[in-house]
Parts: C-alpha cells; sequence; structure tokens
C-alpha cells in the first residue's frame, strides 16, 4: 500500500489507524444536513490528528456549505449566550498570557457568523477597527444588520482575505480551522492578518477527547494540543499557551498564537491510547441502532430531545428515529419533527408513558436519569445500551 497516502498529513507518521464507519453509505454534517458519504476517519497514533480517509473535494465542499448552511441562526437566545460565555472565558486567557491590562484596538474575527461575538469583544475591549469576515452571504446580511456602526463585515473565506493596510492586534476565530481544507493554510491567514507582535486566538473542539465532533462530516481535522502546535508551526505561528474551554462550552480548547518560529520540539507523547479511544466511540456509534432495536423489540418507546444528539441519531441510527412514536421535550417549538409528534414533557408524563431513549449528550445524561428516576418512567441512553451489547 502507499505509505504516503497513508501518513499522518500534520507529523508525517505513518502510525495512522483507521477508524469505523458509523454508518456505510451516510454521515452528518454540523447543521443537521445528510451528506450521502460514509464516514471514514483516521487518528495519527504520534501527534493524535484525527482526519479523513479521503479528504472531501470540491464538490462536497460545495454541497456543504450551500447558501442552506446557517449554523447560528437557528435559535438567536441560544447564539446569545454562546457569544458571551466566549467573550468572558477568550478575554480571561488573553489576561492570563498578556497580564490585567491588555489592550486590542484592532480585531478581526474569521468565520464571525451572525457577529454576535464580534460584537461583544469590540464593546468589551473597546477596538478602533473591527472586521468580520464571513463566507454565508446569509450570515453577512443578518450581521451587517446588526453590527455598529464603523464594522466592517467581508463575504470571503479567510483564506481570501485581505487585511488591506490594517495589521491587526488580533485574529481570533471559533470553531472555523476544524473545517479547513488545509489547517496550515488557514493558520498562515490568520498569521497574514496581524502585526509582528499580534496574537491569533484559535478555539476548536477538543480532539484530546472523543466525543460527538468526530461524527460530524464537514470536521476536516480533529486537534490535539501536539498536532495543533505541529499544524501552525508550518504556517510560520508559535503556541504560547491552551486552555480548555469550560462551563457550557467544555469539549472546547482554545489555542493562543504568535508570529514566529517554536522553540523545541513537539512533546512525543504517544496517542496511540486516544486513537483506541476515538476508535471505541465510534464504534458505539455503529452498534446503536442494532442495539436500541434490541432492547425496544415489539415495545412503543419515545425519543426525549430534539437537539443535535437527536440529528446524529437520524443520520447514524435512522431507525432508531423510525421506529419510536414521538419526540418529548420540556418546551415544544413545533408540534412535529418530520411525521412524528413533539410532546412536552409534562403532558408525556400525565399520560401512560412509555419507556424513553435519551437524545442528549454524555453531559446532560446523568441529570436526565436522575429527574426521570423519580417518574417510575424507563429511561435509556443509546451509548449504554451500545457498550452493554458489546459487553454481552
Ligand atoms: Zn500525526
Amino acid at each position: 500500500m502507499d505509505q504516503l497516502a497513508l501518513a499522518c498529513p500534520v507529523c508525517g507518521s505513518s502510525d495512522v489507524v483507521d477508524l469505523p464507519v458509523p454508518n456505510p453509505t451516510r454521515s452528518m454534517i454540523s447543521d443537521g444536513k445528510l451528506m450521502p458519504r460514509p464516514l471514514q476517519r483516521r487518528s495519527c497514533k504520534a501527534c493524535g490528528y484525527g482526519f479523513h480517509a479521503t479528504p472531501p473535494d470540491a464538490a462536497d465542499l460545495r454541497d456543504i456549505y450551500d447558501a442552506s448552511y446557517t449554523i447560528g441562526l437557528r435559535d438567536g437566545q441560544a447564539e446569545h449566550e454562546r457569544a458571551l460565555a466566549y467573550g468572558s472565558q477568550i478575554s480571561g486567557i488573553l489576561r492570563d498570557v498578556l497580564g490585567p491590562d491588555f489592550s486590542i484596538s484592532s480585531l478581526v474575527e474569521f468565520g464571525s457568523g451572525s457577529g454576535s461575538l464580534l460584537g461583544f469583544l469590540a464593546r468589551e475591549w473597546n477596538c478602533d477597527v473591527v472586521t468580520g469576515v464571513e463566507p454565508s452571504a446569509r450570515l453577512v446580511e443578518h450581521s451587517r444588520r446588526q453590527a455598529a456602526p464603523g464594522t466592517r463585515i467581508e463575504e470571503c473565506f479567510a483564506e481570501a482575505f485581505d487585511p488591506r493596510e490594517t495589521a491587526y492586534d488580533l485574529c481570533l476565530s471559533v470553531n472555523v480551522v476544524e473545517h479547513a481544507a488545509s489547517p496550515s493554510g488557514y493558520l498562515r491567514a490568520c498569521r497574514n492578518a496581524v502585526s509582528r507582535d499580534g496574537i491569533v486566538v484559535v478555539i476548536c473542539p477538543d480532539g484530546e477527547r472523543a466525543t460527538s465532533e468526530l461524527l460530524f462530516y464537514d470536521h476536516i481535522s480533529s486537534f490535539t494540543v501536539c498536532s495543533m502546535e505541529l499544524a501552525a508551526r508550518e504556517a510560520g505561528l508559535s503556541l504560547v499557551a491552551n486552555a480548555a474551554l469550560s462551563g457550557i462550552l467544555s469539549g472546547f480548547r482554545a489555542y493562543v498564537l504568535r508570529p514566529g518560529a517554536t522553540r523545541g520540539d513537539c512533546p512525543s507523547a504517544a496517542r496511540a491510547g486516544l486513537a483506541e479511544a476515538r476508535s471505541r466511540f465510534i464504534g458505539d456509534w455503529r452498534r446503536i441502532e442494532a442495539a436500541v432495536l434490541k432492547v425496544f423489540e415489539g415495545r412503543a418507546y419515545a425519543i426525549f430531545g430534539t437537539g443535535e444528539f437527536a440529528d446524529l441519531l437520524a443520520a447514524y441510527s435512522p431507525a432508531v428515529i423510525d421506529r419510536a412514536r414521538c419526540f418529548v421535550v420540556d418546551a415544544p417549538l413545533d408540534g412535529s419533527r418530520g411525521e412524528k409528534p413533539v410532546v412536552a414533557t409534562k403532558a408525556f408524563l400525565f399520560g401512560a408513558p412509555i419507556p424513553l431513549l435519551a437524545a442528549v449528550n454524555e453531559r446532560s445524561w446523568p441529570g436526565l436519569k436522575q429527574r426521570f428516576a423519580s417518574t417510575g418512567t424507563a429511561i435509556f441512553h443509546p451509548y449504554e445500551l451500545a457498550q452493554k451489547r458489546t459487553a454481552s
């Protein structure tokens, strides 16, 4: 086999493993849309970089980012709360790195989306020059309407952004780098936007842990600290700090980078354990459909939740959704989801409740399980069912 084709694109190691394929024909992108392609990922056992066995081609990327890709406009209130959380945690990290009196007078955000974080930070830091760069025409139109006077919103991909005469103090991006076709090409665009003593802040899913971010087809890269450091070095940036985010942003990591050569080597900690954890995680997803159908064989059940986890179930374990009687949520916004009714928890419990399958992430599961324990309604989590089946 061609060793080069198998090698890690970031560190060049050929110690790379294929992860399981969660569904043989389909996968999902971050906004919930289905992709008619299986998800075949690899994990580098040396630096921990996660990547597609066959990177999406130009046509795939056009399919992903067509006009309907409007993540960030789905729920205005949630988007606003996330912007506040990102803003305060970014300020905290910069205080740690630059000292309490740091000042940022010019700010550019790549992938500025709805513009809420850009607006928040521009006010918080009292910036003079504020630029958002966003490829989605719908988001550009939306953010131009909301933006403070003087804010410039450019409609283009980061790699095509021309900073003109401005050398920015700070180039920020949140959940963009993992989508870039070339991580080092993207990071070079960040590098080119800032002054020689400027700062680049990159936030993306924390690839040090195996989480559902692995299941999004449009995540081209899963970064560990080591693989980010190597990709940044390729782009002329050195990693000066990194921190896992907390609270509602747990599962994300922030990297602070500065122009210049990195001194020293990336720690050569082998990431074989991470490759195994990713393999187990995606292997569970591959088993969910069969495991759930076995447990509920001949029995009616409902799905608790209509969010991202329900989207993932619909993509990777479609029969689990097809055979459910209805969805249950605390405060339904819509009466139905697809062809299934959406019922309020209170009304559901007031009737003759059937068992529930929890469509929530690992973080929310213990609390939800506890909540239903006192109601006498059986509730199961797909991960537990998939793991039980393996053990037996
Ligand atoms: Zn590697």
